[in-house]
């Protein structure tokens, strides 16, 4: 009987799916900024990872839709609560304008005060990582902050077009707040489609550079792939940021496989005092797109970054793992590599120049059984 409803709810998921994607799809995604990009990740229409990755066989969609219909998953949601340290705007404004703070949101959500300025990197409130709000992955837990919550923010950082990064309800809700966004190519179409003027929107190729009052931005590559729906797959770039600001860096993975190009990042950039590194999402299936925990590890050390705080774990369940399998690994596999990792609950704050300890939270969380 289980079985049945999964299987009626797998093809839900694919006839719904095709029909409203298609109706929903936006077709300016084509459109690459005002430039024509003559760059070797840009081949015929579409952005392709540098070196290219092999074509997934057709079959592996079908393997992976039919994992999930079949197997039972162990701890895919959290049993118990995920602990939220909730923020106020009050809290935000008080911390010192002259310090370099970062807070983790949800999922890869960050907000960071730079200097007394705010900013957002992959804002995403909503409930779902979805394009349907009855369906697709929910989240565990509140964001850290509320979209009313949130202080003036002056810039936003986006990696790429998933759902689970670009989140049209939380575009929408920083309008007031005119910030500026800086996104990889061709994601500006979409945030103008959704009424974000064109001159708050900066496009960036991969290792395109822009100096700011007070330090310097650079977009620089990632392994991985974009899209919304069924036919804009790779019509906008992905990538990671690199964020300087006085003598504080910073570099943000975006969603990505372990590559070479991150000793690069790391030659030209680095070395950073903290990198927000993707840990969470990884399966066998898509080894190239999504880095396992040990790979987490050896890119915080290829980017030479000081301290690794990873992300994209603990908010969505988008693979096969238990949720808690990330931190525990990356925990293991970092201590063995003596990366310093900092493993704050969501909404609790980082002074990045001066980070102090964080508890092994998620081990509160698990279930006795798996500690
Ligand atoms: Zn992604
Ligand atoms: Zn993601």
């Amino acid at each position: 009987m289980k079985l049945l409803r999964k299987t009626v709810l797998c093809i839900l998921i694919v006839v719904f799916g095709i029909t409203a994607i298609g109706v929903a799809i936006n077709h300016t995604l084509v459109t690459v900024a005002n430039r024509s990009y003559d760059v070797d990740y840009f081949q015929n229409d579409v952005f392709v990872n540098q070196p290219n990755l092999d074509k997934d066989s057709p079959f592996t969609f079908f393997k992976i839709l039919y994992r999930r219909v079949t197997q039972p998953r162990e701890a895919a949601r959290p049993a118990n609560p995920i602990p939220v340290v909730a923020l106020t705007k009050a809290n935000l404004l008080d911390l010192p304008d002259d310090g370099m703070f970062a807070v983790k949101l949800g999922h890869s959500s960050l907000l960071l005060k730079m200097n007394g300025e705010f900013w957002l990197v992959d804002p995403m409130f909503s409930n779902r990582a979805s394009p349907f709000s009855f369906i697709g992955p929910k989240r565990f837990h509140a964001p850290a902050l509320s979209l009313s919550q949130l202080p003036e923010i002056s810039y936003v950082l986006l990696t790429h077009n998933h759902y689970d990064h670009l989140d049209r309800q939380s575009i929408q809700a920083l309008k007031a707040a005119d910030p500026q966004y800086f996104v990889p190519l061709g994601v500006g179409a979409e945030l103008q489609s959704w009424g974000v003027p064109a001159k708050q929107i900066n496009q960036f190729g991969w290792w395109d550079e822009q100096t700011l009052s007070n330090g310097k931005l650079a977009f620089t590559p990632a392994q991985h792939f974009s899209g919304r729906g069924l036919t804009d797959r790779n019509k906008s770039l992905w990538g990671s940021w690199v964020l300087q600001i006085n003598d504080t860096r910073l570099f943000v993975s975006g969603d990505s496989g372990y590559f070479d190009t991150f000793k690069e990042i790391g030659k030209r950039y680095g070395p950073f005092d903290m990198g927000f590194i993707e840990n969470g999402a990884y399966a066998a299936y898509w080894p190239g797109v999504h880095m396992t925990p040990s790979e987490t590890v050896q890119a915080a050390l290829d980017t030479k970054s000081r301290y690794l705080v990873p992300i994209h774990n603990s908010t969505f369940d988008l693979a096969f793992h238990p949720w808690f399998e990330p931190l525990e690994k990356v925990s293991d596999k970092a201590q063995q590599a003596r990366v310093a990792l900092l493993t704050p609950r969501f909404g609790e704050v980082i002074n990045i120049q001066q980070p102090g300890t964080f508890p092994k939270w998620w081990k509160q969380v698990m279930l006795p059984r798996y500690r």
